[in-house]
Parts: structure tokens; C-alpha cells; sequence
């Protein structure tokens, strides 16, 4: 049978999440179809978690009004949704006259953006806010800050579905057809019918478009590769430190405090043609190495835990090869769907505003009417390492699964893993654990935590340790015994 909505979203990364969740202000059936087993699994858990401050984005672009708008606003979203947030403020660092032209043409271009306390420091300031950084002056951005990605889109998704949205996983949209003013969505478990469609399929957004009947578009696919520093490195380095854009406006390889107190060395920029392809390159690793000592003094190869790497969703100008602006339009040519298309980078920053865009364009064609029972406030699970000692000792008294440390690096907790697992969302996969808790993303990288993550989620969801997930669809953890 056919499942009816009136807002089917396909994606679930942060941009799905975030639509998601402004739809669900208005009295409406809405389902989010994501090809994935969880939330973020494509770019949106794949990025720098940075809150950009919206200086280098062109003057009057989406990008620029879309990332103002989210910088402002996330110290309320962040207190709404529960999720770990640090205005650091950040530096980008000059060495010579170039780099001081670069800055100053940014900071003008960024007061007239909007982004406010913008200011040129010298050396003796430069090390005085942070002494770890190198360069001889730089531009001192306060309104930046950090995020944790993976937290904050699982927020916005668990957010939405306490509102009343659902959400069907391992779910691809693989057609669309449209008939007597419906959409059916064709995936590879069944058909959905809907009113109307948006697309926030990042990466395959060009792909759901021509589905949809809109053609034109070509992305380019800009990879970044990333090293992971631990938190040693993180107690060295109290704010985002990054390099004078060059002339073509973007920045090299910067050093990014984690909200969580690691380090981000990267991400380094380079065109691909597989949008699947996130294997680490030697290259680039040199590279990273050469470039991130630069920005921050104390980087060491001790240092190194893990890499990773994204992949920018760049809408391009097929014969000119600009990089060009967010899309987010209804189009005459596919009525009742809103298309979002070339959602890179300042993406996260800009989920909630380009959502209430995407809101406003279906609001031009119908009225909606409020959903009198929606609550903007979601609670997260609460992080056991950060709690002072009393209150530590009054959760175990309340909870002896508090008093179990599951992963040793970070500090995790059964009573946190057990949460995760019993999540809003019903992801079941390892990944999903990892990335609402934290176990396994500490410097073993799950060498100790995780075979008892696989038992405590034996025994919670009441499967054998052969249908355990690690993250992708068929990605079994085991499948048999080495020894009887
Ligand atoms: C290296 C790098 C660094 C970045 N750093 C920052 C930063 O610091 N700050 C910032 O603001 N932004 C940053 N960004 C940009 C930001 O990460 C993205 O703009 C944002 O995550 C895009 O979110 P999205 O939801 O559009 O895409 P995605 O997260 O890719 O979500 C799209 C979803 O659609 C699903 N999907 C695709 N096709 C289908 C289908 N046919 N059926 C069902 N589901 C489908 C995918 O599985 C995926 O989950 C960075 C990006 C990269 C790559």
C-alpha cells in the first residue's frame, strides 16, 4: 500500500533535517526518505563543524544572508535543541602585504554583510588570544564558533520526529513520477505518494532534480581530507586559526578546535569525479602535515588519531567554471517541489535559514496552518564526563549503568550508550551509537569499547552479534567465530 504525505523530504543530512523540522511548525504529514541507515552519514557528518561568520561569501548571495542569519541565531538553537555549541571566535592569519590586502578586502566585505566585530590585530595580539597560532597579524572574526555536526543534525532529525515527522532509512528514491497532481516517489522498498517533494539530497541533488524534470545543473565534487589530532593537541589550541584566503577567495588547510577539545588539521581542496570516493590519499596526508604546522605551532605526529575526508557539493558554471550560489527554488516546470541544489560549505551553518526558505516558497503557493503542538525543544543525552563529581555520584546513585565506563578515551557510560540505542530515530548501526555518544572517537578509536558496544546492543535490541551494523547497509560487524 502507498504511504500519503503531504511533504515527502529526500535526504537526511543536516539541510533534510533542518527543512524537516521547520515543516513540522505547520499541520502537515511529513516523511523524510533517506537512503542511508541514520542521519548524516553523506557530508553533513563529513565537514569542519565550523560556525562560519559569513566574511568571504559574496556580497547579497544566499550564501552570505543564509549564513549570517544561522550564525546569529545558533546560541538560541543551540540551547533549543540540547546540543554542544563554543562561539571560540576565530583568526585568519596573514604572513605578508598580500595577505593583509586579502584581510582587509574580506573584513570590508564582511561588514557589509552583516558580520559584526570584525578587526585587524597585530602580532602581540595575534599571540596573546592565541599563542599557538603563526602568522605576523591577522583578522579576528568573534562570531565564529563550533559545533559538533553529528549532534546537531541528530537533533534537528529527533527534533522534527517528536513533532510528528517519520523517518524511513535505507530508503533510496530511485524515480518520480507525477500524476493527476500527486508525486509518487519510487524507492527501493515501495512507493510513496505526496503533495509535494523537496530535495535535499546533497551529492545526488542533481540527480533528484532531473527526476524531477529540472535539468541544467552540474556539481562539481571538491574533496577535503582531514587529520584528527588528540585532545593533548586540543588543550593547546583555543580557537580556529586559518589562512589568508588566496585570490580566488577560499581557504588552504586550517587548525580547528573540535567542541569536543580535539584538533581538525585540514581540509585541503581537490575536484573529483567519484562522489563516493572518501579514501585517504598520501598526498594529500603530506601536504596537511606541511600546511597545518604552519597555522599551528605545536602540531606533532604523536598527535594523530585518525583521518577523514568530505566531499563539497559545488554547483558550477558548466563553461565558465564558476563556483556559483545555493539554490532554493520552486520551479513551474515541477509544481509542488522545492529544490535545493549546490549545498556546500557554509551548509551547516545554514541549514535553519535555507529550511525556513524552502518553508516560504511552499507558503507563496498555500496556507499553512500552525501546528499548535509543536515544541522547538529537544533534550540530548547528557555527557557524563562533563559533570562535576557530586553530580556524577548522584547519576550513579540513580543509575549504577552510569557507573560502568564503556569507552575509557572519552569517558562514555552504559547509561549513555543504552540512550543511544534506544534513540528517537530507531538507528541501529554502531555508527549511530558513536556518533550520539562519542565511544570509539577517542584516541583507540574503539579498539577497547568496541566488542562490548556490540554486547550491550546484543542484549538491547535482542539480536545476535552477526546482525549487528557497523554503519553502512550490509556492513556486518561479524560473521562467524574464529575459534569455537
Ligand atoms: C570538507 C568539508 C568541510 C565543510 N566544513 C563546513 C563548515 O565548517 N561549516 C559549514 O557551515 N559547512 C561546512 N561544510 C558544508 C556542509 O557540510 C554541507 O553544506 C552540508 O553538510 C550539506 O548538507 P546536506 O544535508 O545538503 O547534504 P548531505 O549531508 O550530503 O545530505 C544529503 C543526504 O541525502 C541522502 N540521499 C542522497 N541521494 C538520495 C536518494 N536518492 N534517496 C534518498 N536519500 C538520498 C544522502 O544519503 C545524504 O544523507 C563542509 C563540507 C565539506 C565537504
Amino acid at each position: 500500500m502507498e504511504n500519503i504525505y503531504d511533504v515527502l523530504i529526500i535526504g537526511a543530512g543536516v539541510v533534510g533535517s533542518a527543512v524537516a523540522r521547520e515543516f513540522s511548525r505547520y499541520e502537515l504529514h511529513i516523511a523524510v526518505l533517506e537512503k542511508e541507515l541514520d542521519v548524516c552519514m553523506e557530508t553533513s557528518g563529513r565537514n569542519t563543524g565550523v560556525l562560519h561568520g559569513g566574511f568571504t561569501y559574496k556580497l547579497g548571495s544566499l550564501k552570505a544572508q543564509c549564513c549570517v542569519e544561522g550564525n546569529r541565531e545558533f546560541d538560541r538553537v543551540a540551547q533549543e535543541l540540547d546540543v554542544p555549541f563554543k562561539r571560540t571566535g576565530k583568526v585568519v592569519v596573514g604572513f605578508d602585504e598580500k595577505d593583509m590586502q586579502s584581510l582587509l578586502k574580506y573584513k570590508r566585505n564582511g561588514e557589509a554583510n552583516g558580520v559584526q566585530g570584525l578587526e585587524i590585530i597585530d602580532k602581540a595580539r595575534l599571540q596573546e588570544m592565541a599563542p599557538s597560532a603563526g602568522g605576523e597579524f591577522a583578522m579576528y572574526s568573534p562570531a565564529s564558533g563550533m559545533l559538533n555536526p553529528f549532534v546537531y543534525t541528530v537533533a534537528l532529525a529527533e527534533n522534527a520526529a517528536q513533532n510528528g515527522v517519520h523517518f524511513y532509512f535505507d530508503h533510496e528514491v530511485t524515480g518520480i513520477r507525477r500524476h493527476e497532481g500527486l508525486y509518487s516517489i519510487q524507492t527501493n522498498q515501495g512507493r510513496f505518494c505526496t503533495r509535494w517533494v523537496v530535495n535535499c539530497a546533497g551529492l545526488n541533488s542533481v540527480q533528484v532534480s532531473e527526476m524531477l524534470g529540472i535539468g541544467g545543473y552540474t556539481l562539481g565534487g571538491f574533496k577535503g581530507e582531514y587529520f584528527v589530532l588528540d585532545k593533548k593537541a586540543g588543550k593547546e589550541l583555543n580557537m580556529l586559526i586559518y589562512p589568508a584566503p588566496g585570490p580566488n577567495g577560499g581557504f588552504a588547510t586550517h587548525a580547528t578546535p573540535t567542541v569536543d577539545g580535539n584538533v581538525l588539521i585540514g581540509p585541503d581542496s581537490r575536484l573529483v569525479d567519484d562522489f563516493e570516493d572518501y579514501r585517504a590519499t598520501p598526498e594529500s596526508l603530506k601536504q596537511l602535515v606541511l600546511d597545518g604546522k604552519k597555522m599551528f605551532k605545536y602540531m606533532k605526529r604523536e598527535y594523530f588519531i585518525r583521518n577523514f575526508s568530505g566531499i563539497r557539493p559545488k554547483l558550477i558554471n558548466k563553461d565558465t567554471k564558476e563556483i556559483l550560489d545555493f539554490v532554493v527554488e520552486a520551479r513551474k516546470e515541477a509544481p509542488n517541489s522545492i529544490n535545493l541544489v549546490g549545498i556546500e560549505s557554509p551548509g551547516l551553518t545554514s541549514a535553519l535559514p535555507l529550511a525556513r526558505r524552502a518553508v516560504a516558497l511552499m507558503r507563496e503557493q498555500e496556507k499553512l496552518l500552525p501546528n499548535r503542538s509543536f515544541n522547538p525543544r529537544r533534550r540530548g543525552i547528557l555527557c557524563f564526563a562533563e559533570q562535576s563529581e557530586e553530580k556524577k555520584k548522584a547519576l550513579i546513585k540513580e543509575n549504577p549503568d552510569y557507573g560502568e565506563i564503556v569507552c575509557r578515551c572519552e569517558t562514555v557510560t552504559r547509561a549513555e550508550i543504552v540512550q543511544a540505542i534506544r534513540n528517537p530515530l530507531g538507528v541501529r548501526s554502531l555508527i549511530g551509537i558513536k556518533n550520539r555518544t562519542r565511544a570509539m572517537m577517542g584516541r583507540c578509536q574503539g579498539g577497547y569499547c568496541e566488542t562490548r558496544l556490540v554486547e550491550i546492543m546484543e542484549e538491547e535490541l535482542q539480536e545476535s552479534e552477526k546482525e549487528i551494523v557497523y554503519g553502512r547497509k550490509g556492513g556486518k560487524m561479524f560473521t562467524g567465530k574464529v575459534r569455537a
